[in-house]
């Protein structure tokens, strides 16, 4: 018998586990576990996917040339020097797979992305979990973590699930301070989120060791499409065009993309939307006892005693419809992370954990 057996490092991926969604025998479902626009997106977005159908049985154009440049205009940044991807979680594995490998460290902090190690396991390489300091980014433990054979470090800022983010400054002084030949990778999925911020796309000019992803899944509200793009340096860029499958995206994922950026009225909207309920539940829930940081994303951790408590309040919101994400898995187990729904979603919430305060059902 012969024994098949996959890659190094492949075995070592615990699988990620998406947000839930369903709860047996609970029909009124109140979704915030996977940190969704919940306006949805554009209007304009059906038209596009409605235009895009007629075309099925056409293969895409393979360059994203009118994506890339619709990204470009939006975001004033060089075309060329934007790659899209299947979600950023594609963009991401080109990176992992185009400069890590067997005997490489990929960085990435302690309540970082779930997905940064699972990417380093994938090809290979070691994972190396860096200390947050406070639940948040530490570039100090970061720099103290770099050795000659570091290859990546990601960050997300804001970060995922902590919602935490630090400052351009600081952003600035750990690409100074990485190792020849290590990338720091910018994971921006919840930068539209940051009034002004420009995810690092300035650092990315900057600099020849900064690339910066973003995605259409959060404020774009299109998650079940799956599309995201990145921004680096021209050498970057033409090494993961020669991995990218050259019809990665389909021709509605890419009109959608485009209609959804375009409409700035409706981004501005959700981001304005997001910003005041966000205070909103904060605050109601730090009037429960339940702390928990300034988010700059969609969604806050909130914090309870312990494990115990966090599960019961979880297990209390669903008795009520609303599902929300344990983050255990994060090194969080007494944190709940919430994503910040519309006005009537984050009464639910905060009616939600009031009662469970109370010991009411
Ligand atoms: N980075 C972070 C920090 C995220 O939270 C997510 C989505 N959960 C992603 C990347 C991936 O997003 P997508 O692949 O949908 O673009």
């Amino acid at each position: 018998m012969t024994q098949i057996t996959p890659q190094p490092g492949i075995l070592d991926i615990a699988l990620y586990e998406g947000g839930q969604s369903r709860i047996e025998g609970v029909s009124d479902i109140l979704k915030l576990s996977s940190n969704e626009n919940p306006f949805g997106p554009s209007p304009d977005v059906r038209a596009a996917i409605a235009g895009a159908i007629a075309d099925v049985h056409r293969y895409p154009n393979t360059d994203h040339a009118p994506l890339r440049e619709t990204i470009g205009a939006v975001h004033g940044l060089d075309p060329a020097r934007i790659i899209c991807g299947v979600g950023s979680d594609e963009v991401l594995q080109f990176l992992a797979q185009a400069y890590a490998g067997p005997g490489d460290e990929v960085l990435h902090t302690e309540h970082g992305f779930a997905m940064y190690p699972i990417l380093a396991h994938a090809v290979g390489a070691t994972p190396v979990e860096v200390p947050e300091r406070e639940r948040v980014t530490d570039v100090d433990a970061l720099l103290a973590a770099c050795t000659e054979r570091t290859k990546l470090v990601f960050i997300a800022n804001p970060n995922n699930p902590t919602g935490t983010m630090i400052g351009a400054q600081e952003v600035e002084r750990l690409a100074a301070g990485l190792p020849e030949g290590a990338l720091l990778v910018l994971d921006g999925a919840y930068a539209e989120f940051v009034d002004g911020f420009d995810g690092g796309a300035g650092l990315v000019d900057r600099r020849d060791n900064v690339f910066m992803t973003r995605t259409f899944s959060k404020l774009y509200g299109l998650g079940g499409l799956r599309i995201g793009w990145g921004y680096g340096p021209k050498a970057i860029i033409d090494v993961l065009m020669r991995i990218r499958q050259p019809f990665n995206l389909s021709q509605v994922q890419m009109e959608a993309a485009i209609a959804a950026m375009r409409d700035r009225d409706h981004a501005a909207r959700c981001v304005a939307e997001n910003a005041r309920l966000r205070v909103w539940l904060r605050r109601e829930l730090a009037g429960l006892g339940i702390p928990s940081d300034p988010s700059f994303g969609n969604f806050l951790l909130a914090r309870f005693a312990d494990r115990t408590e966090a599960e019961a309040a979880d297990d209390h919101l669903k008795s009520r419809g609303v599902i929300v994400r344990r983050v255990g898995g994060y090194g969080l187990p007494h944190c709940l992370r919430i994503t910040v729904g519309d006005e009537a979603g984050c009464a639910r919430v905060a009616d939600g954990l009031r009662s469970f305060r109370e010991g009411r059902t």
